[in-house]
Protein backbone atom coordinates (compact mmCIF):
# COMPACT_ATOMS: atom_id res chain seq x y z
CA UNK A 1 0.00 0.00 0.00
CA UNK A 2 1.82 3.28 -0.95
CA UNK A 3 0.41 6.77 0.32
CA UNK A 4 2.86 8.24 -2.46
CA UNK A 5 1.00 11.95 -3.92
CA UNK A 6 -0.98 12.43 -0.53
CA UNK A 7 -0.14 14.69 2.17
CA UNK A 8 -0.15 14.45 5.82
CA UNK A 9 -0.35 16.87 8.23
CA UNK A 10 0.04 15.80 11.96
CA UNK A 11 0.07 18.30 14.88
CA UNK A 12 2.26 17.57 17.82
CA UNK A 13 4.35 15.77 15.76
CA UNK A 14 8.09 16.61 17.32
CA UNK A 15 8.06 13.84 19.38
CA UNK A 16 6.22 11.02 20.91
CA UNK A 17 3.50 9.25 18.91
CA UNK A 18 2.87 12.43 16.51
CA UNK A 19 6.51 11.32 15.34
CA UNK A 20 5.93 7.95 15.28
CA UNK A 21 2.52 8.52 13.16
CA UNK A 22 4.79 10.90 10.22
CA UNK A 23 7.75 8.36 10.27
CA UNK A 24 5.00 5.20 9.60
CA UNK A 25 3.33 7.93 7.05
CA UNK A 26 6.51 9.14 5.57
CA UNK A 27 7.88 5.42 4.98
CA UNK A 28 4.26 4.29 3.34
CA UNK A 29 5.20 7.21 1.01
CA UNK A 30 3.15 10.01 2.10
CA UNK A 31 4.61 13.75 2.28
CA UNK A 32 4.33 15.21 6.00
CA UNK A 33 4.13 18.15 7.59
CA UNK A 34 5.87 18.02 11.27
CA UNK A 35 4.20 20.68 14.06
CA UNK A 36 4.57 22.03 17.34
CA UNK A 37 4.47 25.58 18.92
CA UNK A 38 8.51 25.64 18.64
CA UNK A 39 10.27 27.19 16.10
CA UNK A 40 13.83 25.94 16.90
CA UNK A 41 16.51 25.10 13.76
CA UNK A 42 16.55 21.28 15.11
CA UNK A 43 12.52 21.22 14.56
CA UNK A 44 13.35 22.11 11.11
CA UNK A 45 15.62 19.64 10.61
CA UNK A 46 14.03 17.19 12.38
CA UNK A 47 11.45 17.29 9.40
CA UNK A 48 14.58 17.38 6.91
CA UNK A 49 15.71 14.31 7.86
CA UNK A 50 13.04 12.49 7.98
CA UNK A 51 12.23 13.53 4.97
CA UNK A 52 15.46 12.32 3.45
CA UNK A 53 15.52 9.03 4.83
CA UNK A 54 11.93 8.12 3.54
CA UNK A 55 12.40 10.09 0.02
CA UNK A 56 8.99 11.83 0.74
CA UNK A 57 8.67 15.83 0.84
CA UNK A 58 8.93 16.89 4.15
CA UNK A 59 8.26 19.81 6.40
CA UNK A 60 7.99 21.81 9.98
CA UNK A 61 5.34 24.19 10.35
CA UNK A 62 5.39 25.67 14.11
CA UNK A 63 1.71 27.24 14.79
CA UNK A 64 0.44 26.68 18.56
CA UNK A 65 -2.24 24.64 18.55
CA UNK A 66 -3.65 26.20 21.57
CA UNK A 67 -4.65 29.10 19.40
CA UNK A 68 -7.92 28.52 16.85
CA UNK A 69 -6.50 30.67 13.76
CA UNK A 70 -2.77 29.19 14.20
CA UNK A 71 -4.48 25.47 14.03
CA UNK A 72 -6.12 27.38 10.68
CA UNK A 73 -2.94 28.53 9.56
CA UNK A 74 -1.16 25.16 9.66
CA UNK A 75 -3.73 23.59 7.17
CA UNK A 76 -3.56 26.68 5.01
CA UNK A 77 0.50 27.09 4.87
CA UNK A 78 0.47 23.17 4.38
CA UNK A 79 -1.49 23.90 1.32
CA UNK A 80 -3.14 20.47 0.87
CA UNK A 81 -4.04 17.92 4.06
CA UNK A 82 -5.21 14.65 2.58
CA UNK A 83 -4.60 13.20 5.75
CA UNK A 84 -4.79 15.10 8.84
CA UNK A 85 -3.72 13.36 12.31
CA UNK A 86 -4.68 15.64 15.15
CA UNK A 87 -2.50 14.09 17.59
CA UNK A 88 -1.08 17.41 19.79
CA UNK A 89 -1.69 17.29 23.62
CA UNK A 90 -1.01 17.78 27.16
CA UNK A 91 -1.86 16.67 30.75
CA UNK A 92 -2.61 18.11 34.08
CA UNK A 93 -3.23 15.83 37.21
CA UNK A 94 -5.07 17.19 40.02
CA UNK A 95 -8.63 16.83 42.12
CA UNK A 96 -11.02 19.06 40.29
CA UNK A 97 -11.78 21.48 43.08
CA UNK A 98 -7.87 22.27 42.67
CA UNK A 99 -7.75 22.50 39.10
CA UNK A 100 -6.53 25.54 37.65
CA UNK A 101 -9.08 27.37 35.40
CA UNK A 102 -6.57 28.62 33.17
CA UNK A 103 -5.36 25.09 32.76
CA UNK A 104 -8.50 23.42 32.21
CA UNK A 105 -8.83 26.21 28.99
CA UNK A 106 -5.42 25.03 28.04
CA UNK A 107 -5.94 21.23 27.68
CA UNK A 108 -9.39 21.94 26.24
CA UNK A 109 -8.07 24.10 23.53
CA UNK A 110 -4.97 21.86 22.75
CA UNK A 111 -6.24 18.38 22.97
CA UNK A 112 -9.91 18.96 21.60
CA UNK A 113 -11.09 22.65 20.02
CA UNK A 114 -7.60 22.59 17.93
CA UNK A 115 -9.03 19.03 16.00
CA UNK A 116 -12.09 21.57 15.39
CA UNK A 117 -10.04 23.98 13.95
CA UNK A 118 -7.64 21.99 11.68
CA UNK A 119 -11.29 19.37 10.65
CA UNK A 120 -13.17 22.63 9.41
CA UNK A 121 -9.57 24.01 7.45
CA UNK A 122 -9.07 20.47 5.63
CA UNK A 123 -12.82 19.30 5.11
CA UNK A 124 -12.90 21.45 2.10
CA UNK A 125 -9.92 20.13 0.21
CA UNK A 126 -10.84 16.82 1.12
CA UNK A 127 -14.17 17.04 -0.29
CA UNK A 128 -12.79 18.48 -3.40
CA UNK A 129 -10.41 15.78 -3.98
CA UNK A 130 -13.09 13.10 -2.71
CA UNK A 131 -10.39 11.87 -0.55
CA UNK A 132 -9.52 12.45 2.74
CA UNK A 133 -8.74 11.18 6.02
CA UNK A 134 -9.16 12.36 9.63
CA UNK A 135 -7.18 10.60 12.32
CA UNK A 136 -7.86 11.84 15.73
CA UNK A 137 -5.39 10.45 18.59
CA UNK A 138 -7.84 10.27 21.91
CA UNK A 139 -6.88 7.49 24.61
CA UNK A 140 -7.81 4.88 26.48
CA UNK A 141 -9.30 8.16 28.74
CA UNK A 142 -11.42 9.06 25.46
CA UNK A 143 -13.52 5.59 26.64
CA UNK A 144 -13.01 5.41 30.20
CA UNK A 145 -11.57 7.35 33.17
CA UNK A 146 -9.42 8.31 36.30
CA UNK A 147 -9.62 10.42 38.78
CA UNK A 148 -7.76 13.66 38.81
CA UNK A 149 -7.19 13.96 34.98
CA UNK A 150 -10.87 15.70 34.50
CA UNK A 151 -10.05 18.34 31.56
CA UNK A 152 -7.53 15.83 29.87
CA UNK A 153 -10.82 12.77 29.97
CA UNK A 154 -13.21 15.29 29.32
CA UNK A 155 -11.05 16.72 26.25
CA UNK A 156 -10.08 12.94 24.78
CA UNK A 157 -14.22 11.71 25.46
CA UNK A 158 -14.83 15.25 23.04
CA UNK A 159 -12.44 14.44 20.89
CA UNK A 160 -14.20 10.59 19.86
CA UNK A 161 -17.57 12.48 19.79
CA UNK A 162 -15.77 14.68 17.42
CA UNK A 163 -14.52 12.07 15.31
CA UNK A 164 -17.94 10.48 14.75
CA UNK A 165 -19.92 13.85 14.02
CA UNK A 166 -17.18 14.66 11.47
CA UNK A 167 -17.83 10.78 9.53
CA UNK A 168 -21.07 11.54 9.69
CA UNK A 169 -21.13 15.03 8.15
CA UNK A 170 -18.65 13.08 5.35
CA UNK A 171 -19.98 9.53 5.09
CA UNK A 172 -20.06 8.38 1.54
CA UNK A 173 -17.95 11.64 0.00
CA UNK A 174 -14.48 9.08 0.19
CA UNK A 175 -13.29 10.69 3.75
CA UNK A 176 -13.24 9.07 6.75
CA UNK A 177 -13.10 10.19 10.75
CA UNK A 178 -11.67 7.64 13.43
CA UNK A 179 -9.93 8.02 16.46
CA UNK A 180 -7.48 5.99 17.71
CA UNK A 181 -7.15 4.88 21.71
CA UNK A 182 -3.90 3.95 22.60
CA UNK A 183 -3.59 2.98 26.27
CA UNK A 184 0.24 3.70 27.75
CA UNK A 185 2.60 4.27 25.00
CA UNK A 186 6.00 4.39 25.51
CA UNK A 187 7.49 7.93 24.65
CA UNK A 188 10.00 10.05 25.75
CA UNK A 189 7.90 11.72 27.98
CA UNK A 190 6.30 8.58 29.93
CA UNK A 191 10.27 7.46 29.64
CA UNK A 192 11.12 10.47 31.81
CA UNK A 193 8.37 9.32 34.33
CA UNK A 194 10.05 6.17 34.90
CA UNK A 195 12.91 7.18 37.24
CA UNK A 196 11.04 9.09 39.77
CA UNK A 197 8.33 6.32 39.59
CA UNK A 198 11.34 3.60 40.43
CA UNK A 199 12.11 6.25 43.62
CA UNK A 200 8.82 7.00 44.89
CA UNK A 201 7.94 3.00 44.68
CA UNK A 202 11.86 2.25 45.79
CA UNK A 203 11.02 -0.42 43.02
CA UNK A 204 13.06 -1.42 39.90
CA UNK A 205 12.17 -0.37 36.76
CA UNK A 206 10.41 -3.75 35.42
CA UNK A 207 8.36 -3.50 38.63
CA UNK A 208 7.68 -0.21 38.44
CA UNK A 209 6.32 -0.55 34.86
CA UNK A 210 4.50 -3.38 35.63
CA UNK A 211 2.83 -2.67 38.85
CA UNK A 212 2.71 0.77 38.78
CA UNK A 213 2.31 2.30 35.20
CA UNK A 214 0.48 -0.45 33.54
CA UNK A 215 -1.70 -1.48 36.82
CA UNK A 216 -4.84 -0.95 33.98
CA UNK A 217 -2.95 -2.64 30.86
CA UNK A 218 -4.11 -5.58 31.38
CA UNK A 219 -1.03 -6.66 28.56
CA UNK A 220 1.45 -5.38 31.06
CA UNK A 221 3.30 -4.13 27.73
CA UNK A 222 3.16 -0.75 26.76
CA UNK A 223 2.03 0.26 23.25
CA UNK A 224 4.67 1.97 20.89
CA UNK A 225 4.65 4.56 18.86
CA UNK A 226 5.64 2.36 15.61
CA UNK A 227 2.15 0.47 16.45
CA UNK A 228 -0.12 3.92 16.92
CA UNK A 229 1.63 4.72 13.17
CA UNK A 230 0.67 1.74 11.56
CA UNK A 231 -2.72 1.70 12.96
CA UNK A 232 -2.83 5.28 11.38
CA UNK A 233 -1.22 3.95 8.27
CA UNK A 234 -4.09 0.96 8.09
CA UNK A 235 -6.84 3.57 8.54
CA UNK A 236 -5.41 5.19 5.21
CA UNK A 237 -4.93 1.99 3.54
CA UNK A 238 -8.31 0.94 1.01
CA UNK A 239 -8.82 -1.58 3.90
CA UNK A 240 -10.27 1.06 5.62
CA UNK A 241 -12.63 2.41 3.14
CA UNK A 242 -15.56 1.82 5.04
CA UNK A 243 -13.94 1.66 8.58
CA UNK A 244 -15.54 5.18 10.14
CA UNK A 245 -17.07 7.10 13.10
CA UNK A 246 -15.68 4.68 15.29
CA UNK A 247 -12.54 4.00 17.57
CA UNK A 248 -9.48 1.97 17.60
CA UNK A 249 -7.87 0.92 20.90
CA UNK A 250 -4.87 -0.11 21.43
CA UNK A 251 -4.06 -0.34 24.65
CA UNK A 252 -3.36 -3.95 25.74
CA UNK A 253 -6.93 -4.95 26.81
CA UNK A 254 -7.38 -1.44 29.19
CA UNK A 255 -10.84 -0.87 28.01
CA UNK A 256 -11.92 -4.85 27.80
CA UNK A 257 -11.64 -4.57 31.61
P1 LIG B 1 4.51 14.19 23.75
O1 LIG B 1 4.58 15.22 24.82
O2 LIG B 1 5.73 13.45 23.35
O3 LIG B 1 3.85 14.80 22.44
C1 LIG B 1 2.96 15.86 22.48
C2 LIG B 1 3.22 16.69 21.25
O4 LIG B 1 2.31 17.79 21.25
C3 LIG B 1 4.64 17.27 21.25
O5 LIG B 1 5.14 17.23 19.93
C4 LIG B 1 4.42 18.70 21.71
O6 LIG B 1 5.41 19.57 21.23
C5 LIG B 1 3.07 18.97 21.07
N1 LIG B 1 2.37 20.10 21.66
C6 LIG B 1 2.13 20.39 22.96
N2 LIG B 1 1.51 21.58 23.07
C7 LIG B 1 1.35 22.05 21.80
C8 LIG B 1 0.81 23.23 21.26
N3 LIG B 1 0.28 24.18 22.04
N4 LIG B 1 0.83 23.40 19.92
C9 LIG B 1 1.39 22.45 19.11
N5 LIG B 1 1.92 21.31 19.58
C10 LIG B 1 1.89 21.11 20.90
O7 LIG B 1 3.37 13.16 24.21
P2 LIG B 1 2.77 11.86 23.50
O8 LIG B 1 2.72 10.85 24.57
O9 LIG B 1 3.44 11.55 22.23
O10 LIG B 1 1.26 12.33 23.22
C11 LIG B 1 0.76 12.58 21.92
C12 LIG B 1 -0.76 12.40 21.94
O11 LIG B 1 -1.06 11.05 22.29
C13 LIG B 1 -1.48 13.28 22.95
O12 LIG B 1 -2.70 13.76 22.41
C14 LIG B 1 -1.75 12.32 24.09
O13 LIG B 1 -2.87 12.70 24.84
C15 LIG B 1 -1.99 11.03 23.33
N6 LIG B 1 -1.82 9.82 24.14
C16 LIG B 1 -0.61 9.51 24.70
C17 LIG B 1 -0.49 8.34 25.46
C18 LIG B 1 0.82 7.92 26.08
O14 LIG B 1 0.83 7.01 26.92
N7 LIG B 1 1.95 8.48 25.72
C19 LIG B 1 -1.61 7.52 25.65
C20 LIG B 1 -2.82 7.88 25.06
C21 LIG B 1 -2.91 9.03 24.31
Amino acid sequence: MSLAGKTAVITGSNSGIGLGVAEALAAAGADVVLNSFTDRPEDHALAADLGQRHGVKARYIAADMSVGTDCRRLVAEAGTCDILVNNAGIQHVAPIEDFPSAMWDRIIAINLSSAFHTTAAALPGMKAKGWGRVVNIASAHGLTASPFKSAYIAAKHGIVGLSKTTALEVAGLGITANAICPGYVLTPLVEAQIPDQMKVHNMDRATVIREVMLLRQPSRQFATVEQIGGTTVYLCSPAADQVTGTTISVDGGWTAL
